[in-house]
């Protein structure tokens, strides 16, 4: 019976540790993808930089047709300027076109701004298409040593599951059951490490009485409290 329970911790060890890889590699994809969705994100610096350069075009045309309200305002002050009587009313509608003039000399300045203004812009989108390419190539460095990692505790719960598969053969079977059974009620915790006389799961004070029934007939004990099979290394009692 000593022996089967040595094995049977020995199982609950190899399921603590298939529980442990199972973790790891549920949650490598979640960090996987919160990777993916934080480097995507960082592409909309270019998005900016691109929405800047459509907004200097557009402000572009706008002044475009500016102008060409002003030329046919021009247009028509020259017309009505050849029905004009007096040398007043000529001298008005003159002043008017040298006025609109001037303001197209204004306007085509915006225009000349705003192209120098858009070669800045293209510039910006460059700068941010190399920056980004510097941080998703880092993410994307990140997001392969993790799937390698993947790999790996992949290969290892393969590996450990073989090798729980052998532990279960050694174990006896009427223990094999009862630990299968309270394997699911107990949350995959089935055997209890008694360190000193505390159960190792709920820490309760064991009974000296079950204390030494568990050390000198090695019996199956179950702790009174959380209901789990305890285990106390035998030899380790001897030597102290
Ligand atoms: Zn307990």
């Amino acid at each position: 019976m000593k022996e089967g329970l040595d094995i049977l911790y020995a199982l609950q060890q190899k399921d603590d540790q298939l529980k442990e890889i199972e973790a790891v590699i549920k949650d490598i994809p979640v960090r996987i993808k919160e990777l993916e969705d934080e480097r995507d994100s960082r592409s909309d610096m270019i998005e900016k930089a691109k929405k800047k350069l459509q907004d200097n075009g557009e402000e572009r045309k706008k002044l475009e047709r500016e102008i060409v309200a002003i030329r046919d305002k021009i247009a028509k002050y020259k017309e009505q300027m050849k029905k004009v009587t007096t040398n007043k009313e000529f001298q008005g509608f003159s002043n008017e076109i040298k006025f609109e003039e001037a303001n197209i000399v204004a306007v085509e300045e915006k225009i000349i701004e705003k192209m120098i203004d858009s070669d800045e812009i293209m510039g910006g989108i460059r700068d941010a298409e190399i920056e980004f390419k510097k941080i998703a190539d880092s993410y994307n460095q990140q997001i392969k040593d993790m799937l390698s990692n993947l790999e790996y505790h992949k290969n290892k719960l393969a590996e450990e599951n073989r090798n729980k598969k052998e532990l279960r053969a050694r174990v006896d079977p009427k223990l094999l059951k009862a630990y299968d059974s309270l394997f699911v009620k107990k949350a995959g915790k089935v055997v209890s490490y008694v360190h000193s006389d505390f159960c190792g799961v709920c820490n309760i004070k064991i009974r000296p009485q079950i204390l030494s029934e568990l050390i000198l007939s090695g019996d199956l004990m179950i702790c009174e409290n959380c209901g789990r099979i305890l285990y106390k290394k035998i030899v380790d009692d001897a030597e102290a």
